[in-house]
């Protein structure tokens, strides 16, 4: 951000985004979330916690947007408004959910149905295939158990140590680093080493958190839910060769379909954070055949944003979000805080 930024984020702050909303606050916004679980289930995790939304905070956020006079609407509206086909009075929020949980179709469904609220489920393959290796949870498993992790790859050797939870808690961000430049044709093998896992064990992993392919089905023939895809084996793409990644996104579109017999046309990249996604791969996913694509990168949505459908923004919504995060999301000063004047150009 630049001094003349950072002067207008003062000014918009200090007036509390009435002079923001015109110019930052965009159309609607996309919100990323992950899971839907009973606040038992999710108070099980800690590192992972963030990961799921409790029902009754993701009917509150709903009703909430609701009585604001924002609609919801499904990713095709929005490519079908980025397009120019149709048109809003209101403003929209689009609602989406990554990787292919199963609590999705056991909390969150009812909820769409309640409120008659489209939603769209990314799924990544090795969820339902069984092959997953979700590192994120397994770290914090091995964790408790455990006081370091060797990761073992081509790209080299890192080691990890930690005192206590709090400890290898700080250092979630740089283990997540050192495994995603691992290539993709090897991760399986080094991880299940690192952190001593069977098959039978990831499968079971996978088997407990996962929707199945025939719980995909059914959410596929719900009218308010899109089936997206979000690659083979959640891998961030921007490390991994341009085939692989290719590949990936390929595979993953042409499988999904094959399995809930309808066109899947909109992507999310895994974990899609600066580290996570390159030009390159806006390009790819085009190629693929995807109508729009989404970051996990904060910003809102402006008819602009037709020039970059393949980079989306979208801010993260959950149980922390509380109430001055979300104005600030509404009015734009979020979004600008991150974008400064940029509306639609993320890299
Ligand atoms: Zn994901």
């Amino acid at each position: 951000m630049n001094w003349l930024e950072r002067k207008f984020l003062g000014f918009f702050v200090k007036t509390k985004g009435v002079f923001s909303a015109p110019f930052f606050a965009g159309k609607g916004v996309v919100f990323m979330l992950h899971r839907v679980l009973p606040e038992m289930e999710r108070n099980a995790y800690s590192l992972n916690k963030d990961l799921a939304i409790t029902p009754e905070k993701l009917e509150e956020f709903i009703l909430f947007f609701k009585q604001k006079g924002y609609i919801f609407i499904s990713l095709d509206e929005l490519a079908d408004w980025l397009d120019r086909k149709i048109n809003f009075q209101q403003k929209f929020i689009c609602l989406t959910f990554d990787d292919g949980y199963q609590d999705n179709l056991i909390h969150g469904l009812p909820i769409f149905k309640k409120h008659s609220v489209p939603a769209t489920i990314y799924i990544t393959n090795c969820l339902p295939n069984g092959t997953a290796i979700m590192w994120w949870y397994l770290f914090e498993n091995h964790l408790k158990f455990h006081s370091k992790l060797i990761l073992n790859s081509s790209k080299g050797r890192s080691e990890f140590h930690w005192t206590d939870e709090q400890d290898a808690f700080s250092q979630f961000g740089q283990v997540s680093e050192a495994i995603k430049i691992i290539p993709g044709n090897e991760l399986k093998d080094v991880l299940s080493l690192s952190f001593g896992l069977s098959d039978n064990e990831i499968e079971k992993q996978c088997k407990s958190m996962s929707l199945t392919w025939d719980e995909i089905k059914e959410l596929a023939n719900e009218p308010l839910i899109t089936i997206g895809a979000h690659t083979m084996n959640h891998i961030s793409v921007k490390q991994q060769t341009e085939q692989w990644v290719f590949e990936e996104m390929k595979t993953s579109k042409s499988d999904i379909e094959k399995h809930i017999g309808k066109e899947v046309v909109h992507f999310a990249y895994p974990f899609g954070g600066e580290f996570d996604v390159s030009i390159r791969d806006l390009e790819l996913a085009a190629k693929a055949g995807f109508k729009t694509s989404t970051l996990n990168q904060p910003g809102n949505i402006f008819k602009s944003n037709k020039k970059n459908k393949q980079a989306l923004a979208r801010m993260p919504l959950g149980n922390t979000t509380d109430n001055e995060r979300m104005s600030n999301y509404l009015n734009g000063i979020y979004h600008f805080s991150v974008n400064g004047f940029k509306k639609e150009k993320y890299f």
